[in-house]
């Protein structure tokens, strides 16, 4: 009986295509001999593209400060008690600048969304970023934004955006996000954002409240259809001061595989281990590129902000200068089997016969 899982896990390697009811058996099949193989299998894709490379991503969180109010989030806008921040353009140029010295290519804004950066202010910024470290890409991960706004930063110079779709069902999104905010809009900004021509990331939490099956099979499906740059997936973490505050975090073995099945789908994606998974479990990040994934986003935001960029509670890293977080990094990455290596990182297209 149990064959027929594995049956479908090679057909996926082969054709790159399941339908809803076959990516819902295989989300219903986890078990620890399954995701190995799933696992063994990413594995040996990734290597064949990328071999036991790392790239890795310096994550400048700028802003806690956010309109919205999805129920999951520590930086949602009704929390009170969260004690709020944002970086000014040298602040985050200053980060930049010690990311670069210590062999980042890629910097990542991510923020909530805070008004204070108008196209203006963040076109200023991702343009001075571009002229100072022309070997280097920026990803921007910032939110919805209108189809004007992502076009003139993509012309400033911005290479990537990050727009997780957080849910392909759109019932469950509802049970996520407050009225004001629409599935239609989200999946609408990523078709916008591939449109203009960024190298575009969707992704989803894994056991965020009221997730079933399906709905990770249906996040599965929207990735083969949308088929993304890159795909950021990491277990829903509580955070005391949400409404979700209750919910038991998601966890770290059906991550993993996950991003197995991720991998197999998309053998040249671009596949973060998280800073999530590195909190549900110790080793988390190790075990994550283990199954399949391919980078790393090591924070490179001053260090008296990291605490308040609470997204969820329990967060690692947030103690250390950013050049002590890459020195750990890259011993743990090493004892693994893998190494980091100082490039942008981009997604290599061809696919080296994989
Ligand atoms: N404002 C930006 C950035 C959001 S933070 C945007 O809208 O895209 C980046 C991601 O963190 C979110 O997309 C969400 O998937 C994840 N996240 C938020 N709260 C979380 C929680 N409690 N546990 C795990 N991940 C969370």
């Amino acid at each position: 009986m149990s064959t027929d899982f594995y049956q479908l896990i090679d057909r996926l390697a082969d054709t790159r295509h399941l339908s809803l009811r076959e990516w819902e058996t295989l989300v219903d099949s986890f078990n620890a001999d399954i995701a190995s193989y799933a696992a063994n299998k990413a594995l040996t894709l990734r290597k064949a593209v990328y071999g036991n490379d790392v790239y890795i991503r310096g994550l400048v969180e700028i802003s806690n400060i956010c309109k919205n109010d999805c129920l999951y989030c520590g930086i949602r806008h009704s929390n009170r008690n969260c004690d709020r921040y944002r970086l000014s353009s040298d602040q985050i140029l200053d980060c930049c600048k010690v990311g670069y010295s210590l062999g980042f290519r890629t910097f990542v804004l991510q923020g909530g969304e805070d008004p204070y950066y108008t196209d203006d202010v963040l076109c200023g910024i991702v343009s001075s970023i571009k002229s100072a470290y022309v070997d280097c890409a920026v990803t921007l991960s910032l939110g919805e934004r209108s189809y004007n706004s992502y076009k003139r930063l993509f012309d400033a110079g911005a290479d990537r955006y990050l727009l997780r779709h957080e849910t392909a069902n759109e019932e469950h999104y509802k049970q996520l996000h407050p009225e004001n905010m629409s599935y239609r809009s989200r999946m609408e900004c990523l078709k916008t954002l591939r449109k203009i021509g960024f190298q575009v990331g969707c992704g989803m939490m894994v056991g965020s409240p009221y997730q079933t099956s399906k709905d990770l099979a249906k996040d599965l499906k929207f990735i083969q259809e949308f088929s993304p740059d890159m795909c950021g997936i990491g277990p829903f973490i509580p955070h005391s001061d949400t409404p979700f505050k209750d919910f038991p975090a998601g966890s770290a073995e059906i991550t993993c595989y996950l991003l197995s099945l991720i991998r197999i789908l998309k053998p040249n994606i671009l596949l973060p281990a998280t800073t999530a998974l590195g909190t549900v479990d110790a080793f988390g990040r190790e075990k994550g590129l283990l199954a399949g994934a391919n980078v790393l986003m090591p924070n490179l935001s001053p260090t008296s902000v990291r605490k308040k960029y609470s997204l969820y509670n329990n967060k690692i890293c947030t103690g250390e200068e950013a050049a002590e977080c890459l020195r750990c990094l890259s011993e743990r990455i090493k004892k693994a089997g893998f190494h980091i290596v100082q490039s942008r990182g981009d997604i290599i297209t061809a696919t080296k016969g994989v």
